[in-house]
């Protein structure tokens, strides 16, 4: 095995907790990940030595402060192939990242044009763009996802035309795990010129992303589903279009200069970020991509891989359960149904067995209507899991069902 799961699982002090007197067995990681004590202390050390406002002070505390902040945007970029820091935007996370994006995408958009999303979007990529196309009148074009829950290109080149400015859509789906071709569907767009979103939440901490190879406009990640904290998050934009698009929010930070008739705007990326920024939430979220690094995000995928692929062998051997998503190309999130039984009752009844997985419509309505459904459950897996925990919670899974059926 390349990864030391014995001593990952010390570095993540949470997971020592019992959870109704039994040991948590943690399997909601979709919806957020534990910190490791190298997040924490790194927190906890911005507190005690450098804590001060950055970019502001002449004082030795705040350029240690600023270069700390400015050192972990460094990282972060280069972690994710950008080709600039300057082109890493800290925000609160990835629906505020979109959130950015949608609001000031107003200046390109008009009535009869089209935003193209698809129809496994979390609501944080779905909202944001219905809500801009009910400002602008512009249309939003859905692409459906096939029984398996996987996209076909073809739809997309269907899809794609003079009226298009935007496409968005996940990297990896939060309900299905679906792994999207994004590297292909940005190609396509860009052969009619569209930029691209690409939401990134539920990638980043089990796959590499590179956003030079993949070539998007915008990339999208929250930092407390890849061991961060919560609150903190990044845009990536590409400096042509960060340049030509107006600021988000105003005030500090984001200026050059300020007169009671006019304003100039600071230079990327300050000009994306107004007011004081979470500090050691930047901090806590380079330590979080270091601790992903050191341990290499090809070892962590290939460990979760082996975590699926056993996970979902052992659901398949229980009679009436339908996993909903099994896409080809897919990553560590299995939801499924199982006929006659309610999904929420499935999941108070695990807890009490010390097991944490998510129930409902995992902030995805239309794509779990869309399956003939009102809700899944769903297990998602982290490089902290084991296949002992996988064996818990089957045990738990088949004694919940022998009461409820
Ligand atoms: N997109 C996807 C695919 C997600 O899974 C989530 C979180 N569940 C989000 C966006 C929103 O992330 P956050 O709430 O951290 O902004």
């Amino acid at each position: 095995m390349l990864l030391d799961i014995e001593q990952i699982r010390k570095d993540f002090p949470i997971l020592k907790q019992t959870v109704n007197g039994k040991p948590l067995v943690y399997l909601d990681n979709a919806a957020t990940t534990q910190k490791p004590v190298q997040v924490i202390n790194r927190m906890v050390a911005y507190y005690e030595n450098e804590n001060s406002n950055v970019h502001r002070g002449v004082h030795q505390m705040s350029q240690l402060a600023t270069d700390a902040y400015e050192s972990a945007r460094k990282y972060i970029a280069n972690y994710i192939h950008a080709s600039d820091p300057k082109e890493v935007i800290f925000t609160r996370g990835a629906t505020e990242s979109i959130n950015l994006i949608a609001n000031i995408f107003e200046t390109f958009v008009n009535e009869g044009d089209e935003i193209v999303i698809t129809s496994m979007e979390h609501h944080s990529n779905l909202v944001p763009w219905q809500q801009l196309c009910v400002r602008t009148g512009a249309g939003l074009i859905v692409i459906p996802v096939n029984e398996e829950g996987e996209l076909d290109t073809d739809q997309f080149k269907n899809a794609l035309n003079e009226k298009t400015r935007l496409v968005a859509l996940a990297h990896i789906s939060n309900v299905l795990g679906t792994i999207n071709p994004v590297k292909e569907i940005t190609q396509l767009a860009h052969e009619m010129d569209v930029p691209v979103l690409i939401d990134g939440a539920q990638a980043i901490a089990h796959i590499p992303v590179d956003v030079s190879d993949i070539d998007c406009e915008f990339y999208t990640f929250s930092g407390h589903k890849a061991y961060a904290p919560m609150g903190i998050g990044v845009l990536y934009g590409k400096t042509e279009w960060l340049d030509k698009l107006p600021p988000y929010q105003f005030g500090g930070e984001m200026i050059e200069s300020v007169h009671f008739d006019a304003t100039t705007f600071n230079e990327l990326p300050y000009k994306f970020e107004a007011g004081t920024p979470n500090v050691e939430g930047a901090l806590g979220l380079e330590a979080a991509i270091r601790y992903i690094d050191k341990h290499g995000i090809e070892n962590i995928r290939k460990y979760e891989d082996e975590l699926l692929a056993f996970a979902t062998s052992q659901l398949n051997l229980i009679e009436d359960l339908q996993i909903i998503g099994t896409a080809a190309q897919k990553t560590a999130v299995i939801s499924f149904i199982v006929d006659g039984v309610h999904a929420y009752d499935i999941g108070t009844l695990l807890d009490k067995m010390g097991i944490a997985i998510r129930t409902g419509n995992h902030c995805a309505q239309p794509l779990v209507e869309s399956f003939g459904l009102t809700g899944t459950i769903r297990m998602s897996l982290a490089m902290y899991n084991t296949k002992k925990e996988i064996e818990l919670f089957m045990e738990a899974l088949i004694k919940v069902l022998s009461m409820l059926r």
